[in-house]
């Protein structure tokens, strides 16, 4: 039988990393499980060591950390059917939310209990993603949120981060192209807070942001927010976390397969919580693109897959 590599961020969610690794490498030695062990140091360590990893070379790979690390796994994985599992040790811990892993023992049964089954990824701009790929205002929110990670705790971290925000953001012109799943291709132009691709329903630690989002469908969800007063955000953001804010006049939320946008001027782009400064970007999903273990009793909680026939 093939090892186990075991892939750690020590200082996801300010430490809790290291602190369960340590628990979970004695329950694989205590199983008699043979495993290689990673840790990371710095940021893009996640992406080098895995990038590294010989194909075909480990039976599945447990990732312990948040949505960054994840985010860098993927990116640097050449072989993405490699069974992933992951444990929730981040700030942010959408993607294993996603497949309904809330806490560390559902995480640790699933790693050796689990089911493999495939999920879809997004592809922007030459890298995966799993979760959201989005643009504006929330990926200026979550820049400050980063930035103060630190210094704040994770349920108070992005509504301060958001009244910070909103202040200083200018609502970009946007040029926008998206692929139908029937094919349609549909052109905008728009005023916009933020536009979001989403695979997974929830980002940013727990907001709804598309509420019916479905990894298994085989197509992703564009929700765009359009330019609103400023009194009108601070409205819409506490109905985010339930996911009631599709309800807005200026929220809609639809199913592509492709688009790509090119922004009148320079703004942030986020993918998985990671941020950088961008003003365009191509998208599409990559159906089936990545093999996760999910519990065996739970599964990815949705009531719309439309593909069961898919997984593994
Ligand atoms: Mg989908």
């Amino acid at each position: 039988m093939k090892p186990w590599a075991v892939l750690v961020n020590p200082s996801s969610g300010r430490g809790r990393g290291g602190a369960m690794a340590a628990r979970i490498t004695q329950a694989l030695r205590e199983s008699g499980i043979e495993f290689q062990y990673f840790e990371t140091e710095k940021s893009g360590d996640a992406t080098n060591i895995t990038g590294a990893f010989p194909l075909g070379g480990y039976d599945r790979l447990l990732v312990v950390g948040g949505d960054g690390t994840i985010n860098e796994v993927v990116k640097g994985l050449r072989d993405l059917t490699l069974p992933l599992a992951l444990f929730p040790a981040g700030t942010g811990n959408d993607a294993a939310r996603l497949l309904g892993i809330r806490d560390e023992i559902t995480a640790l049964k699933t790693a050796l209990q689990g089911v493999p089954r495939k999920i879809d990824l997004g592809w922007a701009s030459g890298d995966h993603f799993v979760n959201i790929y989005s643009f504006g205002l929330d990926a200026s929110i979550a820049t400050q949120a980063n930035r103060w990670k630190h210094l704040l705790p994770g349920w108070i971290l992005y509504p301060a981060a958001l009244v910070k925000t909103i202040f200083s953001f200018q609502p970009p012109r946007v040029s926008y192209t998206l692929t139908t799943p029937t094919g349609e291709i549909i052109h905008r132009q728009e005023t916009i807070l933020l536009m979001a691709i989403c695979n997974g329903s929830h980002y940013g630690g727990g907001m709804q942001i598309n509420p019916a989002a479905n990894p298994r469908d085989g197509v992703l969800e564009l929700c765009v927010v359009r330019k609103m007063p400023r009194w009108k955000i601070l409205l819409l953001f506490p109905t985010v976390y339930k996911g009631t804010h599709v309800s807005f006049q200026e929220v809609t939320i639809e199913k592509i397969t492709a688009m790509s946008f090119q922004a009148e001027k320079p703004g942030l782009l986020n993918r998985d919580g990671e941020t950088w400064p961008g003003i365009e970007a191509a998208i599409k999903v990559v159906p089936e693109g990545l093999t996760v273990l999910c519990p065996v009793s739970e599964g990815i909680s949705t009531t719309t897959v439309s593909k069961e026939t898919g997984g593994m």
